[in-house]
């Protein structure tokens, strides 16, 4: 555990605005914590290797301090868990390391790459898949790393969409995050970037008019957040999604599947809703990456299962996201689900309906071209 505050840098003479002085007030030492939360992590506070904690005001205001197993305290407090080992697994579960053909890049997909150009996150997520690339601060990319990342997106002309994450990116000053988007905008062949941030969720000051401003300027560009239990939805995250949404910028939000925090269905359901309701479209619902030291926060396959499954039928198609597993590997992600088919016969196949009736679909009765030909 980190002995000192890690203080965002505001430079000298600049108007610290409302989110600077937020992040500024993030806080990483256990002594800072409430008693009851201080007392909770001390056991563990300075155990060696564990991704260090640090919370805004604004995100620790959400939680309640005497519930054990608050949703929000689960996604950023510490806990002894993490310490314990589970032999077989990797400390880069999805091989970003391995997909990284220079720093600061990873490239998974022949057609996409993830530019990693934020240094810090508001809030340190316990499930965070990244924490392996930095204690505590995650090394974003500087000057010299982006132009590197800048030539090789260049080079290859057939990586049309790069999704900007990090670390957060929109922690980054807006005259920084406007270089970086439009050196990207200058490379002809990236038609689309994407934004990963979890700035809505917890730390939706830093939606501001002005960053609204910048980002508009680097379209098409998508925001894609990462709202994991319905008490994140507040007045400011919605302030937040309305100027993103007013600005036309399309908000689309990848929740991952944490054991206490959203697992169970009617949580989820809330969430969607209240996400759709926002403008906000679902878009994914990973299965928790398989972290070593995570496995207290882990569903099994078959609850997520159950989670997907509830919201068919009870959501339009619109505000259900894609059950995903970000395969071991850096194979990358491959949608599950249930099973809605029941069997496949001559002509026709079983369907089950999410009431469970069975019902049957007939195939079109037109010869195939290999039928007609023979
Ligand atoms: S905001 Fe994203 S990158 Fe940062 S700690 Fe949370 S999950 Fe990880």
């Amino acid at each position: 555990m980190q002995k000192s505050a890690p203080r965002q840098r505001i430079q000298k003479g600049a108007i610290a605005t409302p989110w600077a002085q937020e992040l500024a007030q993030a806080i990483a030492r256990p002594e800072d914590l409430p008693e009851a939360l201080a007392e909770r992590i001390a056991p563990f506070a300075n155990a060696q290797g564990l991704f260090p904690f640090k919370v805004t005001p604004y995100y620790l205001s959400l939680a309640d301090p005497r519930d054990p197993r608050d949703p929000i305290l689960l996604q950023c407090l510490p806990d002894a868990a993490e310490l314990k080992e589970r032999p077989g697994l990797e400390l880069d579960p999805i091989a970003e390391r391995r997909h990284s053909p220079l720093p600061g890049l990873v490239r998974r997909y022949p057609d996409r790459a993830a530019l990693l150009l934020g240094r810090a996150c508001a809030v340190h997520c316990r499930h965070c898949t990244r924490r392996h690339m930095g204690q505590g601060n995650i090394r974003g990319l500087d000057a010299a790393g982006l132009e590197d990342a800048i030539a090789f997106l260049r080079d290859h002309a057939e990586i049309s969409d790069v999704l900007v994450t990090g670390g957060d990116p929109l922690l980054l000053d807006d005259e920084v995050l406007a270089h970086a988007l439009s050196r990207l905008r200058s490379i002809q062949s990236v038609r689309v970037i994407r934004v990963g941030t979890r700035a809505p969720v917890t730390l939706p000051t830093r939606i501001t008019p002005n960053l609204i401003k910048t980002l508009r300027r680097f379209g098409p560009l998508y925001v894609l957040t990462q709202f994991n239990h319905p008490r994140e939805i507040t007045s400011l995250s919605k302030i937040a999604l309305g100027r993103l949404a007013s600005a036309g910028l399309p908000v689309a939000n990848q929740s991952v599947l944490l054991r206490g925090v959203n697992d169970d269905p009617e949580v989820m359901e809330e969430l969607c809703r209240n996400l759709f309701g926002l403008r906000v479209r679902p878009y994914y619902l990973f299965l928790c990456d398989q972290w070593p030291g995570l496995e207290h926060l882990r569903t099994s396959f078959d609850a997520a299962l159950a989670v997907s499954e509830h919201l068919r039928g009870r959501l339009s198609g619109l505000a259900i996201p894609q059950l995903v597993v970000d395969l071991p590997g850096g194979l990358g992600k491959v949608p599950v689900g249930p099973d809605y088919v029941v069997r496949r016969e001559p002509g026709k196949v079983v369907l089950r309906a999410p009431s469970g009736e069975r019902v049957e679909y007939l195939n079109p009765i037109v010869q195939e071209p290999a039928e007609k030909e023979a």
